[in-house]
């Protein structure tokens, strides 16, 4: 059960100080969890929603357990930005489709031969 009690609480504090800001953020992300907030959102077309990570490093921090967690975020990102390459070409590719080009003479062209570029779309030819 989500504990919205946090929530309550927070909502009364006149000026929060940044602890009690992080504490609201984790404890929304708990309740939206018990939600299934991600499951919807990708039912719905959405992405996941991205956790955080730990950028600050102390000396005495356990390292190993922080790699692995860092490790994670790294290879879920690295999956999503493959993903997001290939949304966006996807889109680029309906918008090329549909593009009634404006084709401009592309004069940093390095082999010097004729290409040009659509000023609309960016489609290349
Ligand atoms: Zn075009």
């Amino acid at each position: 059960m989500a504990d919205w009690s946090y929530i309550d609480h927070f909502r009364t504090l006149a000026n929060p100080e940044p602890g009690d800001i992080i504490t609201l953020e984790s404890t929304l992300n708990n309740v939206l969890n018990t939600l299934d907030s991600n499951v919807i959102h990708i039912q719905a077309g959405y992405s996941k929603r991205w956790p955080r990570y730990l950028t600050d490093i102390e000396e005495d921090d356990d390292h190993s357990k922080i790699i692995d967690e860092l490790r994670k975020h790294y290879w879920a990102r690295e999956r999503q930005q493959k993903k997001l390459t290939s949304i966006i070409q996807k889109r680029e590719k309906i918008l090329q489709k549909n593009c009634e080009h404006v084709w401009e003479k592309d004069c940093d062209s390095r082999d010097h031969r004729s290409h040009y570029d659509c000023k609309k779309c960016g489609a290349y030819r």
